[in-house]
């Protein structure tokens, strides 16, 4: 989600200040509140990794009752928090804290081990395993470099002694992204060192660094030097590439382009920052399947691969993300085995239909800013029910219905009373377009052909033509027809009772 649902009503749920005043205060408060849970199942579970996704998955997971052991290949817990990211964006008082809590629920600790064989994790009795090893496989510049050092190294370096670190007086950090910013904030603080640039082939606006990083980066007085591809570097001089922006590719951000032009940036020495990727050694060592970038596939719901009760959560599953991000995958994955132990009733369709009511409730009422103790209250919790495209179509395009065996309604967008003017797109907080992605309903056959949104046109006499992942077929409601998935099924039968047809 890029931006708060609340702000379409006064202002945005401070998120960060209710979770700065509940990490800064609420410690003394529940750490003696976490106990070591009761273990309420015999299956045990292994975390591969210490980091964020490891801590919060042994976290939850001991929470549910079952017994946890988190292995280490570092001789301290914490992973990319406590090895790489520098003290003034957290110090390491708040994730020796952290981990005391985890420690506090009971799970165990095996440090200094590198885990390569999850059938060796079997065989010593554990049901499942979570393999949060995070994504420490460095990015490279495909350039000639006098000197040059991974941002990822050069952070580690820092935190254990900046005074042994020499740059010189001019440093380019290349890349655009979260450790981009933390590269350069941490060289701009080393002594020696007087400017520091960050070098990015596109527009600032589309540099994959979290907005708020930006502008401490730029407070500290680093110099963002925008639409530059690196080319060489030597005596102390990077050559760049001047480029300009063309059509938008794949990743929705607008592409660079050559311009012809070439400019020089003094650089003694660059600090690659070009992307951090997981390892996929573990994953292909254990058949555990990967896509064409090396990433562990997994069920989109619970993170489980191809090997029943082995997860990937955290960094190892998408690349670096943040902390928070890397704590929903362990918690999703968590659910998910308690799920499976019979220890959470996750799929409580009763209670999802009672949080549905009181969150329509909420909606459309305005309540300001009071406290962070109160600021929670506001929260609409969008990810339990959204409906913002339903919300804001003036044509009443899109509507929410109630589909058999889904946890949460589901929106169908009617074609026929779309005139694509975007609106659902701009207030979608998951950047969606719902007037594309959403499962439609064409009134006319002639519509759904010209299309290319998933969707079906009611033929008659029981016969559905049906486009799903660009492939169109016709096929009845009949459990017996297997080319219809049963959740298609239901959401076409949803569709009519709802729509008149
Ligand atoms: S879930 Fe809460 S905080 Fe998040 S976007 Fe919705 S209203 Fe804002
Ligand atoms: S694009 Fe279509 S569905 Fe979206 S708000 Fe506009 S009319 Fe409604």
């Amino acid at each position: 989600m890029t931006f708060c649902t609340r702000n379409h009503y006064e202002e945005s749920v401070a998120i960060r200040d209710v979770k700065l005043k509940a990490a800064e205060e609420g410690f003394k408060t529940i750490i003696d509140k976490v106990i070591p849970a009761r273990c309420m199942t015999e299956a045990k579970a292994a975390v591969v990794g210490g980091g964020p996704a490891g801590l919060a998955a042994a976290y939850f997971l001991q929470g549910y009752g079952i017994g946890t052991t988190i292995f280490e290949r570092e001789n301290e817990p914490g992973g990319v928090v406590r090895h790489v990211i520098p003290d003034f964006r957290i110090g390491s008082s708040a994730i020796e804290r952290d981990i005391e809590i985890v420690k506090n629920t009971g799970a165990e600790f095996i440090m200094g081990t590198k885990i390569s064989s999850v059938d060796e994790l079997k065989e010593k009795g554990y049901k499942y395993i979570v393999i949060a090893s995070g994504a420490w496989k460095h990015g490279e510049l495909d350039i000639k470099s006098e000197k040059r050092v991974n941002a990822l190294d050069f952070l580690a370096s820092y935190k254990k002694d900046e005074k042994k670190i020499h740059l010189g007086r001019n440093v380019a950090v290349i890349g655009g992204g979260n450790t981009a910013m933390d590269a350069a904030r941490a060289a701009k603080r080393l002594r020696g060192v007087k400017k520091v640039s960050i070098v990015y082939r596109r527009t600032a606006m589309f540099m994959p660094a979290e907005e708020e990083e930006l502008r401490l980066a730029m407070e500290d007085g680093v110099i963002f030097r925008e639409l530059l591809q690196p080319i060489s570097h030597e005596e102390g001089k990077l050559l760049c590439s001047v480029m300009t922006l063309g059509e938008r590719d794949a990743s929705g951000r607008r592409s660079p382009i050559p311009t012809g032009e070439t400019v020089m940036i003094p650089a003694d020495t660059l600090i690659e920052a070009v992307g951090e990727n997981v390892d996929s050694d573990l994953f292909t060592d254990n058949n555990i399947f990967v896509d064409h970038k090396g990433r562990a596939i997994t069920c989109r719901k619970s993170y489980e691969t191809n090997i029943k009760g082995v997860y990937v959560a955290g960094d190892a599953r998408c690349g670096p993300r943040t902390v928070v991000e890397a704590i929903a995958d362990a918690r999703r994955v968590a659910d998910h085995i308690a799920f499976r132990e019979g220890l959470c009733k996750s799929n409580d369709l009763q209670k999802n239909k009672r949080d549905t009511d009181r969150l329509r409730l909420k909606k459309g009422k305005l309540v300001f800013c009071e406290s962070p103790e109160k600021e929670s209250e506001r929260c609409l919790e969008c990810g339990v029910l959204c409906e913002n495209c339903v919300d804001v179509c003036p044509n009443r395009a899109n509507i929410s219905v109630h589909v058999a065996g889904s946890s949460s309604p589901q929106i169908i967008h009617i074609d026929d009373l779309c005139n694509e003017c975007g609106n659902c797109s701009t207030f979608c907080p998951w950047t969606g377009a719902p007037y594309k992605d959403k499962f439609t309903y064409f009134s006319r056959e002639k519509d759904l052909n010209e299309s290319k949104n998933s969707g079906f046109f009611d033929m008659g006499n029981g016969r559905f033509k049906v486009r799903l992942e660009g492939k169109v077929f016709t096929s009845s409601l009949d459990p017996s027809d297997k080319k219809l998935p049963k959740e298609v099924a239901e959401m076409i039968k949803a569709a009519r009772n709802s729509i008149p047809i």
